[in-house]
């Protein structure tokens, strides 16, 4: 029985998580759950699932969440802050770690579950990004497992044969990776239309369902682009091996290139219900609920290359993930600022490439070899970024 902990339990990749562990109570206990500001739906989970401790964000939200659960009479410990998600982590008694946190505010609790050897199951690729070599570190360490969840690197992993990890790469004749993209809802727009992008426009996506914040990077493309730099880190190839294909029907979600000529792909629905399950039962494979592929039912696949002029965030990736050391810490925080305000504040969807741009370029890159600096990296950049977005949103 695998004793699992959610963090981030109540966002697209938590819920999905949750309805894989719910066809199995026989394989799967939830030992802690955590949350953001969804103190109602966290609660809904608790009185599902019984966790031993349920995290939620500050005194306020505790207090209510409290009396919620207090009053349908669940004993589940209640903490919150950030300290409380490293506790969910290394005091629930977990064995294994879903991370789907959004963004920079899971890396902490993450790279615990690392350190502590925990099944790493990884979705929120920002904690990688941002501290790349220092987060693999801790995982050797640790000695746990770390498992992608996202869809691509999950592919790649289903097409890697299972020795990759103890083996170089080179012997086992791993020429290349491909990355598949949708190339999100404006793979096709107008250059001069997208300037007016709306919110609900960009997270709209035409295959996915997902958080906002994830909706617009691959609306952006960024989210390629943090993905290639996630890709470079768990499998250890060169980066000029690590391709990118637009692929719009989410059908072939990655595949491996070997130098015998063999192209091995996975191929599925576009439902993270699967990678979730590959993780959560490793190496067994268990019913995911996902409806089987038809593929007589698919007019066609189609690849063709990305086009870097329309999507600059990829190529500001690329340069990211090339110059090396913290400049992915600094992408990676540029982008988030640019996003929130991009969602919440007005900000012209043009800006983001434009913002991150500016900040990657004003933030020289150093080596990214301790936590401290590499959130001291982060807080700069953000502050950065904030100057931009807010100059830009007055002059809009
Ligand atoms: P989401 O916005 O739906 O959910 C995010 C979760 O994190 C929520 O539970 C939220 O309450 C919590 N959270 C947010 N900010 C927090 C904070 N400051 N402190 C504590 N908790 C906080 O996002 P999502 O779509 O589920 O994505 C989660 C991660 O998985 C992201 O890193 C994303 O890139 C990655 N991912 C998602 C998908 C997908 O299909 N949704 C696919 C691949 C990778
Ligand atoms: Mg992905």
């Amino acid at each position: 029985m695998r004793q699992v902990a959610i963090l981030g339990s109540t966002g697209s990749i938590g819920v999905n998580t949750l309805d894989v562990i719910r066809a199995h109570p026989d394989r799967f206990q939830v030992v802690a759950l955590t949350a953001g500001k969804q103190v109602d739906r966290l609660a809904e989970q608790c009185a599902e699932f019984r966790p031993a401790i349920a995290v939620v964000s500050d005194a306020e939200d505790a207090a209510r969440f409290e009396k919620l659960l207090c009053d349908q009479n669940i004993d589940t410990q209640v903490m919150y802050g950030p300290q409380a998600l490293v506790s969910a982590v290394t005091e629930s008694g977990c064995d294994t770690v879903m991370a789907a946190i959004v963004g920079a505010a899971g890396l902490v609790p993450t790279l615990a579950a690392a350190k502590a050897g925990k099944r790493v199951l990884l979705a929120n690729k920002e904690a990688l990004v941002m501290s790349g070599n220092l987060f693999m570190e801790a995982m050797k360490l640790g000695g746990g497992e770390l498992l992608p969840i996202d869809s691509e690197h999950n592919a790649i992993f289903q097409c890697l044969p299972v020795q990759f990890t103890k083996t170089p790469h080179s012997n086992l004749g791993v020429e290349e990776l491909w990355l598949t993209a949708s190339g999100g809802p404006f793979r096709n727009t107008p250059l001069e239309q997208l300037n007016t992008i709306t919110p609900e426009q960009a997270c709209a996506h035409p295959n996915w369902v997902m958080g906002r914040k994830i909706s617009v990077d691959s609306a952006t493309m960024m989210n390629k682009g943090l993905e290639l730099i996630e890709a470079f880190w768990l499998f250890g190839l060169p980066l000029e091996k690590i391709k990118v294909l637009i692929h719009p029907q989410s059908v072939v979600h990655s595949m491996v290139r070997y130098r015998d000529g063999s192209v091995i792909a996975q191929l599925g629905q576009p439902d993270m219900r699967t990678p979730i399950a590959y993780g959560l039962a490793w190496p067994d494979r268990i019913d995911a609920g996902v409806a089987p592929l038809s593929l007589t039912q698919l007019a066609s696949l189609s690849f063709a290359e990305p086009d870097l002029e329309r999507f600059p965030c990829l190529a500001l990736a690329f340069e990211a993930a090339k110059a090396g050391g913290t400049a992915a810490t600094v992408l990676n925080a540029a982008n988030e600022i640019a996003v929130a305000a991009f969602l919440d504040e007005g900000l012209p969807y043009l800006q983001i490439p434009a913002i991150v741009e500016k900040v990657l370029h004003a933030i020289p890159a150093v080596n990214a070899d301790s936590i401290e600096l590499i959130l001291d990296i982060d807080e700069q950049a953000r502050a950065v970024a904030r100057e931009h977005a807010q100059a830009s949103i007055k002059n809009h």
